[in-house]
């Protein structure tokens, strides 16, 4: 299991930083986003540490297909599995801001395309 020290969410993951959990099993956390877009704003890790989408999926497909469970766990214990947005921000220029690989489950509103 790889962890940073110096990272956001694995301190998260790890229960040295607090964050409001909705959702976790072994491998994958889910807890609320601190400045949210969408009445529904959770984000959905893997408790080991990868950069980013592209890391995580060359790494191991478990760990993947676990946060896709967790992902649809979520949507449904938050009420939006009839519609909702899922998205990786993969790299700077679009727009990820911490480097630990999280997707974004937004709902409960409509949604426009294309995102900004
Ligand atoms: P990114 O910009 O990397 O795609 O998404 C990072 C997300 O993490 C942002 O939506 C931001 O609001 C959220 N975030 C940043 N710091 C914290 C924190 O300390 N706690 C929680 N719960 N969310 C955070
Ligand atoms: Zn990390």
């Amino acid at each position: 299991m790889s962890t940073d020290p110096d990272c956001l969410f694995c301190q998260i993951a790890a229960g040295q930083t607090l964050a409001q959990t909705v959702w976790e099993d072994d491998a994958v956390l889910a807890f609320r986003d601190i400045n949210p877009q969408a009445p529904v704003h959770v984000l959905v890790i893997p408790r080991d540490h990868y950069r980013d989408f592209d890391a995580l999926a060359a790494a191991d497909s478990s760990v993947l297909q676990a946060l896709m469970r967790g992902v649809t766990a979520v949507a449904e214990q938050e009420g939006v599995a009839d519609g909702y947005r899922l998205v990786f921000n993969t790299g700077a220029q679009a727009g990820q801001s911490v480097f630990h690989v999280h997707g974004h489950v937004l709902g409960g509103r409509a949604m426009t395309w294309p995102p900004g």
